[in-house]
């Protein structure tokens, strides 16, 4: 057996949790590969290491004096290797950052002090050889992670090694500098480790068991989910799921490698499975519900569209001409429908209506602004009969209207477009019906 594990920034805040996750990984040998973040909250109005960094950084870059807030970041991780009783001073490590700040080394370079110190004090602690993410992880200049280059020289480097920690987030161009992923990319490391060595499951340790199947801030306590699928994961974390880095199922994806969410401070519950394909079904019917308010709807209708060749690619076309990104396009035989995020189409509403005109001359454009997309996602919605007819009977009955319906042919989910205002009860109504009315 071989594991990849990664812990995230609440996991390694403080000596006590760090002694949390040394006992994890001593529990069992074959965790062998460690991927740590930088120290995140010890409590909820702290600030994390990687957000201090970055005000730290800030200043250097404007020519003011930096000291106070470098001092305070070594604060930190002082008080760790005090709690853990380690030798560690860091004296080198904070001068050598101090005159890389001053040398205005980049905001990227900052930031990833976070992780490649704490991973320093995680390779002490475990006794664990240390890698320097830099030396493995490569983007290419425009700053695109180049995940093949990667992952020959990762599975290289490591090969030999049985036991280390690489720090999480960060890697490196071709001339050295350092580049970091976007935030929470700790978890695309972890990814790229565990695809490297080819590991049995990678272990992704952070502070809540798993996914739920709702945002608990809607659902009172909703219920978890046991085995997600990566396709169902995406569909899912598009929509505004926070617990894994949505870049982070890729590199394992390649090798077919299972993704373990699992919980720091309680490492016995099974967390969430999150895997290539499964014959597990999941009790519900369905995996889980996602979604997202603030999106517009931009209806263009013309007669005969559907016998017009290259109808549906000139109005593409025109949001692509003012780099606007869709979100659905649900069609009917005279109209087409495109949805778009509100916040970016605002500023660009009449360039759009004027670029329509222009392509495709449409006898009527309309818009409809203020809606929410809700995603409910299950791979046994395939299999089983009356889905959509319980959500939309669930939805009638709490009085929610619904303003759009696009089914993916994959039957993997189903989108429902309704008002802003009626986002919350919808997505009450459907956990109630497939959750709630199952217990
Ligand atoms: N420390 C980085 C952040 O706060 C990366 C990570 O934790 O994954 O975003």
């Amino acid at each position: 057996m071989n594991k990849v594990v990664k812990f995230g920034g609440s996991s390694l805040a403080s000596a006590e949790q760090f002694k949390k996750v040394g006992n994890i990984i001593t529990s069992d040998d074959a965790r062998r590969y460690v991927v740590p973040s930088a120290p995140g909250k010890r409590f909820s109005e702290d600030t994390k290491v990687t957000d201090m960094l970055y005000a730290c950084y800030d200043l250097a870059e404007r020519g003011k004096d930096f000291r106070r807030e470098l001092k305070a970041i070594k604060g930190r991780y002082m008080e760790i290797i005090k709690g853990l009783k380690l030798k560690l001073t860091f004296e080198d490590e904070f001068k050598t950052i101090a005159e890389n700040f001053k040398a205005k080394a980049g905001k990227d370079y900052a930031a990833s002090r976070g992780e490649f110190l704490n991973g320093k004090i995680m390779a002490a602690y475990l006794g664990y050889e240390f890698i320097d993410a830099a030396e493995v992880i490569f983007f290419d200049k425009d700053g695109t992670f180049l995940m093949e280059k990667t992952n020959k020289a990762m599975a290289k480097r490591l090969e030999k090694v049985e036991k280390a920690v690489i720090p999480g987030f960060y890697g490196s161009y071709s001339d050295g500098r350092v580049k970091t992923f976007s935030r929470g990319g700790s978890d695309i490391t972890g990814s790229i480790v565990a695809r490297a060595v080819k590991a049995d499951v990678y272990e992704n340790w952070t502070d809540v068991s798993g996914f739920l199947v709702a945002d608990p801030r809607i659902i009172d306590s909703p219920v978890g989910i046991e085995t997600i699928t990566y396709k169902e994961l995406r569909e899912l974390s598009y929509m505004g799921a926070t617990v894994l880095h949505e870049d982070a199922i890729f590199p394992v994806r390649k090798e077919g490698i299972p993704i373990n969410i699992k919980n720091t401070n309680a490492p016995d519950d099974e967390g969430t499975w999150i895997v290539e394909s499964t014959a597990k079904k999941s009790k519900y019917t369905i995996t889980g519900i996602a979604g997202k308010k603030g999106f517009c709807a931009i209806n263009v209708d013309k007669d005969m569209m559907n016998s017009e060749i290259g109808f549906g690619r000139k109005v593409l076309q025109v949001f692509e001409d003012n780099d606007i990104s869709f979100e659905h396009m649900p069609s009917g035989i005279d109209t087409l429908t495109v949805f778009v995020h509100q916040d970016e189409f605002m500023a660009k509403e009449q360039k759009v209506v004027a670029g329509l005109h222009r392509l495709v001359n449409p006898d009527v454009i309309d818009i409809s602004s203020d809606l929410a997309l809700i995603a409910v996602v299950g791979r046994g919605m395939k299999a089983t009969r009356g889905t959509a007819g319980r959500i939309f009977a669930a939805l009638a009955h709490a009085n929610v209207n619904v303003r759009m319906i696009d089914q993916g042919s994959s039957e993997l989910n189903i989108i429902i477009g309704v008002s802003n205002d009626e986002f919350e009860a919808a997505i009450k109504a459907i956990y109630d019906i497939f959750v709630v009315a199952q217990i």
